[in-house]
């Protein structure tokens, strides 16, 4: 399993921010995403609500264009992709978003959700009730639910019915965006129960988005955490759970529940206070310092550089800076 199928170099995307004549500044959404993934495997996009995880995973589809930076699926430079090559990206990746409630158009039965993705891309399957039916036992539904409609389903079976319809078309990198957070902790368990076992079956490469370190633990190999518009550590999961070194995470970290009232009790010192800047106008040098309790002169005034701790283990802080 070390074949890479996604590159991300520098990737940027700043969304103007207008006043009433003039554009005031911008938001730095994803300002520098470095990182790949390699096939079969699952990274985690990590961090707080407006970190920027959800803007990469839409950038890297081509669903929102970047202003910046390089994506590589499978060699293919993502960016210059046009009509059939565009196309053809777009049925080799997916994306399952957080609220199947408003995925899902309320007024089509499950068997039209299921077939209009085959119809747009022309795809023959043979017998298409046939096929539907085989994607919908796939996800632990049945042939009883092809011609019910979403409100008819419970947030965990929409959630299925969104899984069977990227599956209709046999994509290799699948975005997951925050797919179990609006899910009952049960539901939430079976869903990544599944998404664990059709990536075993298929070979599915995931991208997953989240802010819940738990369920990171259960699904990732690789994790990268994402502090404001940038990426502040990756490893893989045991490091980031076991050895991880940025500041940032290790404040995350402290928000899991533990049963062991020593490591709670450590964990409390390291917890995770204030709020994130604006990224309109992000603090200069490390934007973590005005959080941060190890934050030296040097992190209020320079950026920190990127520091391979281990190999796969890379960390952005001055702290592990050679000086
Ligand atoms: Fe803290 Fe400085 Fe490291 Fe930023 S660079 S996380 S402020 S020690």
């Amino acid at each position: 399993m070390n074949e890479t199928i996604l590159i991300v170099r520098n990737l940027r995307k700043y969304f103007p921010v207008k006043g009433i004549f003039f554009t005031k500044g911008y938001i730095k959404a994803v300002d520098g995403v470095t990182f790949t993934v390699l096939r079969g495997s699952t990274l985690a996009l990590v961090g707080e609500s407006g970190s920027g995880k959800s803007t990469v995973g839409r950038l890297i589809l081509r669903l929102i264009e970047p202003d910046d930076g390089e994506i590589l699926f499978n060699g293919m430079n993502v960016r210059k992709l046009k009509n059939t090559d565009l196309l053809e990206f777009r049925r080799r990746t997916a994306i399952v978003f957080q609220d199947p409630y408003s995925s899902l158009n309320p007024r089509m039965t499950v068997y039209n959700i299921l077939k209009e993705p085959l119809e747009a891309h022309n795809i023959d399957v043979g017998d298409v009730e046939e096929y539907i039916v085989s994607l919908l036992e796939r996800v632990g539904l049945g042939k009883e639910h092809l011609y019910r409609f979403p409100h008819e389903f419970s947030g965990g079976q929409r959630q299925r019915i969104s899984i069977a319809r990227v599956l209709a078309l046999k994509p290799e990198l699948i975005v997951l965006d925050e797919p179990t957070s609006s899910l009952d902790v049960s539901v939430q368990a079976q869903i990544l129960n599944l998404l664990k076992d059709l990536q075993e079956s298929d070979k599915l490469t995931y991208l997953f988005i989240t802010h819940d370190l738990g369920v990171v633990r259960y699904i990732a190999s690789m994790v990268a955490v994402m502090y404001l518009g940038k990426i502040v550590e990756i490893a893989d999961t045991d490091s980031i759970f076991s050895d991880s070194r940025h500041p940032y995470t290790r404040m995350l970290l402290s928000s899991i529940p533990v049963p062991d009232p020593k490591v709670a009790r450590a964990r409390e010192k390291a917890k995770l206070t204030g709020e994130p800047p604006s990224p309109l106008n992000p603090p200069p040098g490390c934007r973590f310092h005005p959080r941060c309790p190890y934050a030296m002169d040097i992190c209020r005034k320079e950026e920190p550089p990127v520091v391979e701790i281990e190999k796969r283990h890379i960390v952005c802080c001055h702290l592990y800076v050679r000086r």
